[in-house]
């Protein structure tokens, strides 16, 4: 029998998501962004429940290569465009469309020979400061692309940095519209945060400077939301948003410790038991991507790190290791949880009750996207309804 752990990718959910995700996005259209191989979830595990999208954005070639080798003939965005020039003839063979967002990618693609031309997203920097061109180099480039047989369509874009968070988009979407202004194309600067908070047509006063039509434009680019995680927990949950796991982490109890006041559990002693409880030792541990930094002290006061055994609530007690972690059973009697039971460590449980990855991340001081991209290979994984 394999090692009693497994990951559900839940297909229903991700198509659902895309689905609430759509809605947000009014008229604009949607890349569902498949990234670090679809936020860790597999590019041909979720294929098939977000085939509705508009188009795959993802940054790495090989990934590229492979939404096309699953028949995907739509739009395919590099979000970080092409690292060297022989990128383009990929580009060209898989009619990628590329970012631009330096010029030195546009002196590669005036000397690339093709005999189609590329649509490219030329990336303004708005005040990010990761990827993107200055403001005022910004019609430069646009005029200098504008002028290439080699280019066929020119997408404007951008990044928010805090789409999330109490400073919003506002400052950002100012530089964006003073850029573009008057430049004919088509518009992409939406995020899962960006949309959701910022591209409600009924957004708050503060949002309706920036305006919810121009955050949503063309085309929005939802990455987190779509694989159920809360782009701004903990002030919104995916519950608010109307957002489901679409992956789940579940493993089953091999060892059970009855404990007496004194005993402690684990490397380092981290709980200590002050009245009588019993444990159970479960098979996932941080060779599985669980994170070894969860709380897991007991202490009152301290972080309690949630997990779902049988369904139902309980917590991490004791330090994590490398193929093992223990929780709480001192809610359960023997007859409820045992050897064998279910543990949910983030999704949905057998029963249907959820633990959101959030919950999780934000007790292990890290965010949805951080655990499930880091999903071990060891891990089996599961497509469900
Ligand atoms: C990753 C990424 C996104 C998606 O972001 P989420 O927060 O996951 O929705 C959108 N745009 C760009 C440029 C990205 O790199």
């Amino acid at each position: 029998m394999p090692r009693p752990i497994e990951a559900l990718v839940h297909t229903q959910a991700l198509a659902g998501n895309l689905q609430r995700l759509r809605l947000a996005a009014g008229d604009a259209r949607v890349w569902a962004v498949v990234k670090a191989d679809a936020y860790g979830h597999g590019i041909e595990r979720v294929y098939p429940a977000l085939m509705g999208a508009d188009g795959f954005a993802l940054l790495d070639l090989a990934e590229a290569e492979r939404v096309r080798a699953l028949g995907w003939r739509g739009p395919v965005l590099l979000l970080e465009g092409v690292f060297e020039p022989r990128d383009l003839e990929t580009c060209s063979r898989l009619r990628l469309w590329h970012t631009i967002h330096r010029e030195e990618q546009i002196d590669w693609l005036a000397a690339h020979k093709t005999r189609d031309a590329h649509t490219v997203v030329l990336k303004l920097n708005s005040g990010m400061n990761r990827l993107g061109l200055q403001p005022r180099a910004f019609r430069q480039a646009w005029t200098r692309l504008d002028a290439l047989a080699q280019v066929e369509a020119i997408v404007l874009a951008t990044h928010f940095s805090d789409a999330d968070g109490p400073r919003g988009i506002a400052h950002q979407m100012e530089v964006f519209a003073e850029a573009t202004r008057d430049l004919p194309g088509e518009r992409s600067v939406a995020n899962s945060a960006a949309l959701l908070r910022h591209g409600r047509a009924d957004g708050g006063a503060a949002e309706a400077a920036a305006g919810a039509d121009q955050v949503r434009s063309d085309w929005v680019r939802p990455g987190i939301a779509v694989y159920g995680s809360s782009p701004d927990h903990p002030e919104h949950t995916i519950a608010h948003w109307g957002l489901l796991p679409a992956m789940s982490l579940r493993a089953r109890i091999l060892a059970t410790q009855s404990l007496a006041p004194g005993d402690t559990v684990g490397y380092g002693s981290r709980f200590t038991a002050r009245e009588p409880l019993r444990i159970g030792v479960v098979a996932c541990g941080y060779a599985d991507g669980y994170p070894r930094g969860a709380p897991c002290s007991g202490l009152p006061g301290e972080p309690v790190t949630p997990v779902l055994v049988n369904g139902r609530r309980s917590r991490l007690l004791g330090r994590v290791s490398m193929d093992m972690l223990t929780v709480d059973l001192s809610g359960f009697s023997a007859d409820e949880a045992g050897v064998g039971s279910e543990v949910t460590l983030w999704g949905r449980a057998g029963d249907g009750s959820v633990l959101a990855i959030d919950e999780v991340a934000q007790a292990a001081g890290t965010i949805g996207y951080e655990l499930m991209c880091a999903l071990a290979r060891r891990v089996t994984v599961r497509c469900v309804d």
